[in-house]
């Protein structure tokens, strides 16, 4: 064994053969040596734990490109690109909604120089930052007036605190809905400060549960979209009409969590069910709030829109000073809202609107251009195939229904590793690639991948596949 350590280099040998490679060689020095220490340590422990016995494997033409690959790791940024091949267009996990070309470049022209945020070039004077965005809210949505946070989660959050805090909430028991990620309205109702008063059954909630909920401490009656389940079968759910007509009649305000807030209707696309926040305007909601990044398209955002004097009073609360919007999402935001006042440019300039709405038939033929690709870089190891299948909206809009697609699937063949090493290896590789198996296949969704990275998917497919035992 110590001969064995006695072939390893010192930090300095390696530090000198890596500075032939001009990537490595532009890292910070201390970070470089920091890696190749590391990248030693482990050669040190593989030796001690017998994994390393064999002499050969301590050459300078085994270790110097093992430790490049190691330091070229460490030193890539940890938020990176992935390829979304899994058919989720609003992939919470892989950044939701992609933003339009117009939006990213509104952000960056927001980062990269001074601008109006809070300052009014009518007069000189402190402005607004929500100005950019209010008067083409309120157009979009036809409500009275709007507001926006960092979130739909921040949203919710400073409208119960406004609306409702150390007062009561009417809620149907069957909208007390977890998202995912932490967000239930149970516990963003305690944490706000608001009492929760839920009335009906999972099921069945009717109009007069909440008329007889309702008492002098009720402060608001809320409806929560349920996003991303739903109960069918025996159910009655009280609409966004009949809860405004509660309302009004007893004076209180009604709230509605619409969760992805489209903004298109998406009926007319063979999407049906999602509601609109025109349409929750027109009923009378005196609140909506939804999020920015869903089936919007746009940056992370929460956005409020309603009544003038509820949008003012959660404007004037200190809680919008910690929840509000940096000045990139907003300008981002102002650029996406701009592209839907033109509803079919933005169904094309809109990523989300547009691989929500990809034609079937173009989808296949992606797919059969993608498969050619694949089948050259995987060199029969896999049989590559093209299958009928199916991609889901995500971000809790559309829960049960399916986009039709058609997917790429991959099978080993005898000797080839099982689609799950395939899938392990593929977060492996430059960029990362994401998709899903079934039935022991590793399946490809074409509806995700932009049309220029079909031939990087079949790169790093190669790339995976030449690795290791292979
Ligand atoms: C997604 C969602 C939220 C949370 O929105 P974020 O933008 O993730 O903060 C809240 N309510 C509903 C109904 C949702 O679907």
């Amino acid at each position: 064994m110590q001969h064995l350590f006695r072939l390893l280099p010192s930090v300095d040998a390696v530090l000198a053969a890596l500075a032939a490679d001009p990537a490595l060689a532009a890292l910070p020095r201390t970070l470089l040596r920091e890696a190749v220490t590391e990248f030693l340590d482990s050669l040190r422990a593989d030796i001690k734990a017998g994994r390393v016995s064999d002499p050969a494997e301590l050459a300078p033409d085994q270790v110097f490109p093992l430790c490049a690959r190691f330091v070229a790791a460490a030193s890539r940024p940890h938020y990176r690109r992935v390829l979304n091949a899994t058919g989720v267009v609003v992939h919470t996990n892989l950044g939701r909604s992609l933003l339009a070309k117009k939006a990213a470049q509104a952000a960056m022209d927001a980062s990269l120089r001074y601008s109006n945020l809070e300052f009014d070039l009518a007069t000189g004077e402190r402005g607004s930052r929500y100005s950019h965005v209010v008067d083409i809210l309120r157009r979009l949505t036809g409500a009275e007036a709007a507001i926006v946070v960092n979130n739909n989660a921040a949203a919710v959050l400073i409208a119960l605190e406004t609306l409702a805090q150390g007062r009561e909430v009417v809620v149907s028991r069957g909208q007390l809905v977890e998202i995912g990620g932490s967000f239930r309205i149970p516990e963003v109702m305690a944490k706000s400060g608001a009492i929760l008063r839920e009335v009906g059954a999972t099921n069945r909630t009717h109009p007069r549960d909440y008329e007889n909920a309702i008492n002098e401490e009720t402060a608001l009656l809320l409806k929560v979209h349920t996003s991303n389940y739903r109960i069918i079968g025996f159910t009655r759910e009280v609409t966004l009409a009949e809860l405004v007509a509660i309302g009004r009649r007893r004076g209180l305000p009604v709230m509605e969590d619409l969760g992805s807030g489209n903004l298109t209707d998406f009926a007319g696309l063979g999407l049906p069910g999602e509601p609109t926040v025109q349409r929750a305007v027109a009923d009378g909601a005196d609140l909506v709030t939804f999020s920015g990044d869903k089936v919007l398209g746009g940056p992370q955002a929460g956005i409020l829109v309603g009544r003038a004097d509820i949008i003012e009073a959660i404007r004037q609360n200190p809680l919008n000073r910690a929840l509000r919007i940096d000045k990139m999402t907003l300008a981002a935001l102002e650029a996406t809202l701009r592209l839907y006042l033109a509803p079919e440019a933005a169904k094309r300039e809109i990523p989300t609107l547009a691989m929500m709405t990809a034609a079937p038939a173009a989808l296949a033929a992606k797919a059969r251009k993608l498969a050619g690709l694949v089948k050259k870089a995987l060199a029969g190891r896999y049989a590559v195939t093209t299958v009928a299948g199916a991609s889901r909206v995500g971000g809790g809009a559309f829960p049960e229904h399916d986009l039709p697609t058609t997917l790429v699937a991959l099978t080993p063949l005898s000797g080839a590793p099982s689609a799950e090493a395939l899938r392990q290896r593929l977060l492996e590789t430059e960029p990362p690639l994401v998709g899903r198996i079934e039935d022991n296949a590793f399946l490809l969704d074409p509806r995700t991948l932009a049309d220029d990275e079909l031939r990087l998917v079949a790169t790093v497919l190669g790339q995976a596949f030449g690795k290791g035992t292979g």
